[in-house]
């Protein structure tokens, strides 16, 4: 049969908290030409605590790429063509593995765990007025449990068999993107340990200065830098693919899922930002070459450095923990949605909340506020409040807490957003969408090609030296198209509700102490 004939192709890797996915892309247009798709199992075996099996999540790699590979096949698609893979992946979950098994020591603490709420705290007594943003001139990140190196910590004070392994000298440590490009490019079999620039800034243990492991960070948190793995930058040929249908093809694209939304949606300009809706919800403002501090809650991070030569970007970020994970909640917890994209029609049904608002602080707030005291709430119920209703406020809840962040967000910057990009699996919701434009008072714009997070690493790896199939010009990505929802209700009406928001906020604080 005939080949369909189409130039080079990359593929990337988007690993992220619910699903991992395999994507590939024309390297000319930015077209999606196929991909696959694996729910990801997340094991709560304590309050507080998530859990991931690393061994799962690389199997998932490995069955996503090659049930992609067998549909390019079945559409007649060369995959000799894929140049290039990219990996981006859900940032700060923490893997010890040893290099001579290629075992993982003990399953992934994944970023919103809360176990660490006790370590932050024994910390924080020995950090100079129990101050916790005591290294975000270094770091850009306050002391919390999000960041891999109190993890890293957790591990290393209550599992032998990960302290063994570091006194034999077996142990590594990495990030998701770490774990699956050692395993990828060969694991114990001369795997390479690298990280790139935007993943290693999420640790804490790295200087967002100088670009390098931080030793007196790692003596503050009491690390061995001999287990962390080497910092490279966000494109550049790491190794190649060691097994499956894509044996010798180079890996040379990371970074950490949120930087990879900010490329896929081409904000490079100074002043550009994203918003992406997933588990929880990140917001990232790319401020050019120099890193801002922020003044109101906003982490300072990494955004990208596209080559070994080129100049490094960053951003300010605002994460919101919980966003899609209040859908899958509902879905999984209380049962009043089978799927996740239920909640649209439910939510629709009724076109409001009834006055009833959602706080779905599960592990604490984040930015602006960084509460770990605060747990979830719904308040506001009267006896006509029925399960429309509460749907309707977890999706008001996602569109409330990017308010905050945006607002936030504006008074760092100085100059107001004056529309919003989005993407990210809840932004296939439309109602979602409509009330963020109303919660926000300004357009909300989506691609039409959702998978920006997945497009942002097949980008970097398609412009990597050695590869330089894709030249990262805005204008050459003929295949995205823009949707663009508009504010239709009054600013009143929506300050109205969300001032009612920033109340039942306070309510959710001061819980557990
Ligand atoms: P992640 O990258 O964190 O794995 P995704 O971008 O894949 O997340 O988005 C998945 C999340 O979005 C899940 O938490 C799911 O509950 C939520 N989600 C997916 N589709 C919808 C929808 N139509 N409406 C609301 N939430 C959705």
């Amino acid at each position: 049969s005939d080949r369909v004939v189409l130039g080079p192709l990359v593929g990337a890797i988007d690993q992220g908290t619910s699903s991992t996915r395999f994507l590939v892309f024309n390297a000319k247009t930015a077209e999606l030409l196929s991909h696959h798709q694996v729910e990801i199992k997340q094991k709560f075996p304590k309050e507080g605590w998530v859990e991931q099996d690393p061994k799962e999540i690389l199997q998932s790699v490995y069955e996503c790429v090659e049930k992609t590979c067998e549909k390019l096949n079945q559409l007649n698609i060369d995959i000799t063509n894929i140049k290039a893979v990219g990996v981006s992946n859900q940032r700060e979950t923490t893997v010890v593995w040893d290099k001579t098994t290629g075992e993982p020591l003990y399953n992934a603490i994944v970023w919103l765990d809360l176990r660490t709420q006790p370590t932050v705290e024994r910390l924080l007594k020995i950090i100079p007025g129990q101050n916790t943003s005591f290294f975000k001139t270094r770091t850009g990140l306050p002391l919390s449990t999000y960041f891999s190196a109190v993890k890293l910590r957790w591990l290393l004070d209550n599992v032998e068999e990960i302290r063994q392994a570091v006194r034999d000298g077996r142990a590594m440590f990495g990030t998701i993107d770490s774990w699956l490009i050692w395993s990828l490019t060969g694991g114990k079999n001369g795997g390479v340990h690298c990280t790139d620039v935007t993943n290693a800034s999420r640790t804490m243990l790295f200087n967002i200065h100088s670009l390098e492991w931080d030793s007196e960070l790692c003596h503050f948190f009491d690390v061995p830098m001999e287990i962390l793995p080497k910092v490279r930058s966000s494109s550049e040929i790491y190794g190649l693919m060691k097994s499956g249908a894509l044996t010798g093809v180079p890996i040379s694209g990371c970074l950490g899922d949120q930087s990879a939304a900010l490329v896929g949606q081409m904000c490079f300009k100074d002043g550009q930002a994203k918003n992406t809706y997933g588990t929880g919800c990140f917001l990232l403002y790319n401020t050019g070459q120099k890193p801002v501090l922020s003044e109101h809650g906003l982490l300072t991070t990494v955004a990208y450095k596209l080559g070994r030569d080129k100049p490094v970007y960053y951003a300010l970020e605002g994460s919101v923990a919980i966003a899609g994970a209040v859908v899958r909640w509902l879905r999984d917890n209380l049962g009043i949605v089978k799927s996740s994209s239920e909640i649209e029609k439910l939510a629709a049904e009724v076109g409001t909340s009834y006055g009833c608002y959602f706080v779905p602080a599960f592990s604490g707030l984040y930015a602006p506020y960084w509460e770990p005291s605060a747990r979830g709430i719904i308040c506001g119920l009267t006896q006509f409040t029925n399960k429309n209703h509460i749907a309707f406020a977890a999706l008001e809840a996602v569109c409330f807490q990017t308010r905050e962040i945006l607002d936030a967000m504006n008074k760092d910057c100085g100059i107001p957003l004056s529309e919003l990009q989005v993407d990210g699996g809840m932004t296939n919701n439309k109602i979602l969408m409509q009330l963020q434009a109303d919660i926000l008072c300004i357009p909300v714009v989506k691609p039409s090609m959702p998978e920006t997070t997945a497009l942002g690493a097949a980008m970097a790896a398609g412009a990597a030296e050695g590869v330089g199939v894709w030249s990262l010009n805005p204008g050459d990505l003929t295949a995205v198209t823009w949707e663009r929802f508009e504010p239709q209700i009054n600013p009143e009406e929506s300050e109205y509700r969300y001032a009612r928001w920033k109340k039942a906020v306070m309510k959710s604080m001061g819980w557990e102490i």
